[in-house]
């Protein structure tokens, strides 16, 4: 099979039609040495690698014509087929390819899933105490199956886009009552499972069970949009259909947990969003972006729309034991099934609902906006600081209480912040006071 790449990257003009220094080899001898370094078959000066037999004819495999005599033509980019990338990417995987990470010890479906979930949008640095810390609570679909949700969306807190607790339990849920608690080998059938999407389900497959099946997250569209030359934005239908295809084309059939983990970490660690290091790349010597000096331009970035701006107001009820009144959101919408603040449209509404529960709000204190941006909207929220004197001002009920900094958890990032600032200023004002 040979890798369908961009027109730009096919035809005469990536033959040969340039000198080996005008890609940075010096000789035939370096890229020769180059071949043995990445565990390539190696030429013999002036041989041209085809295609095998069975291999399409659609796009020959020229690495190298026998005379370099055609020096005018500024771009010499030698075609790489699916057998040269994946042989590269491994062995640049066994040299330089992450094999520690957490999630890559007892690698199992269930590890890999909640590792891939957890990294969505998040850092590696980030997951890693995350990561540690779920494992030790739900070691394995059965115990995560078994939980409650409040407990799940506890161990969450912090990570954000909290959709993707409720999914994790969902689908283990779903595993333990549908599968015997075991993730099944098809693609399809993991795709159906909640909050888990074609790239995910791939990631499962190949790392967690090394059946071939492709990925596509955000650092392996970055790897070929770069490698294929491909322009515009990923996000876009037809460009996400091209990469896919090429994904697919070039993910082999051997090691194939191993080449997905190389794909990752070259976008991680090489082919970084902005300054890729393509002297340490293994693919430079097929790269469309590197060879035509547009890494800085490929892959185009998400085109710019206005985020909408909600507004909203936070009552902090404090009381004279120092603890806060927090309610459970509901189920769905954002922070879902976390404790909050209670939250409303108008500062008119905040003060209705105080004074329907008794709460004297005249010695409330309106603080400065604070604004928290979720990935489709800002949202602007203005803390409410309310003392209260007595617990019984607000009756605690199904779905509220009161809490210490100490009791408090499942808390969203924003709010979590914000308490632990008030906290800090409570007890600076108190020891000022014991001074005094
Ligand atoms: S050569 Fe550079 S731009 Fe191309 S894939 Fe490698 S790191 Fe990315």
């Amino acid at each position: 099979m040979v890798a369908n790449l961009s027109p730009a990257r096919q035809g005469p003009q990536h033959c040969p039609n340039a000198s080996p220094d005008q890609q940075g080899h010096e000789s035939l001898e370096s890229i020769i040495i180059e071949c043995d370094l990445y565990g390539l078959k190696q030429l013999r000066k002036g041989e041209i690698l085809t295609s095998s037999s069975d291999r399409t004819p659609a796009r020959p495999t020229l690495i190298m014509d026998a005379d370099f005599n055609h020096r005018h033509n500024p771009i010499y980019n030698p075609p790489m087929d699916t057998d040269d990338f994946s042989a590269r990417m491994l062995a640049w995987f066994d040299l330089h390819g992450r094999k520690n990470l957490p999630w890559q010890t007892e690698r199992n479906p269930y590890r890999v899933w909640v590792s891939e979930i957890m990294l969505q949008q998040t850092q590696v640095t980030t997951v890693i105490p995350y990561f540690i810390r779920f494992m030790t609570r739900f070691p394995d679909v059965s115990s995560l199956a078994a939980a409650r949700l409040d407990d799940v969306t506890a161990h969450w807190a912090g990570l954000g886009y909290y959709a993707r607790a409720r999914h994790l339990l969902l689908t283990a849920i779903t595993l333990e009552t549908q599968h015997d608690g075991e993730f099944p080998a098809n693609l399809d059938t993991i795709q159906k499972l909640p909050g888990i999407g074609r790239s995910t389900a791939g990631a499962i497959l190949s790392l967690g069970m090394n059946h071939r099946a492709a990925i596509l997250d955000g650092n392996v569209k970055r790897v070929l949009c770069r490698f294929a030359g491909i322009e515009g934005w990923s996000g876009q239908a037809s460009i996400d259909r091209q990469l896919w295809t090429l994904s697919e084309q070039l993910t082999p059939t051997i090691r194939v947990g191993d080449y997905t983990q190389a794909m990752m970490d070259l976008g991680a660690m090489v082919c970084t969003r902005s300054k890729p290091t393509c002297a340490s790349c293994p693919l430079m010597a097929g790269c469309e972006a590197q060879t035509t000096a547009r890494t800085h331009v490929i892959p185009a970035p998400r085109p710019k729309r206005e985020m909408p701006t909600r507004r909203s107001f936070m009552l902090v009820l404090r009381n004279s034991n120092n603890e806060i009144f927090l309610e459970t959101r509901p189920p769905t919408g954002i922070w879902a099934s976390l404790k909050s603040l209670p939250e409303f449209d108008s500062l008119d509404g905040l003060k209705i609902w105080c004074a329907q529960r008794n709460i004297n709000s005249t010695q409330m204190d309106v603080m400065p906006d604070r604004r928290h941006t979720f990935s489709h909207y800002h949202l602007n929220f203005t803390p409410v600081l309310c003392p209260v004197r007595a617990i019984h001002s607000v009756s605690e009920n199904l779905h509220g209480g009161w809490f210490t900094s100490a009791t408090m958890s499942s808390l969203p990032a924003p709010i979590r912040t914000l308490l632990a600032e008030l906290d800090m200023e409570a007890t600076r004002s108190t020891h000022l006071t014991i001074k005094s």
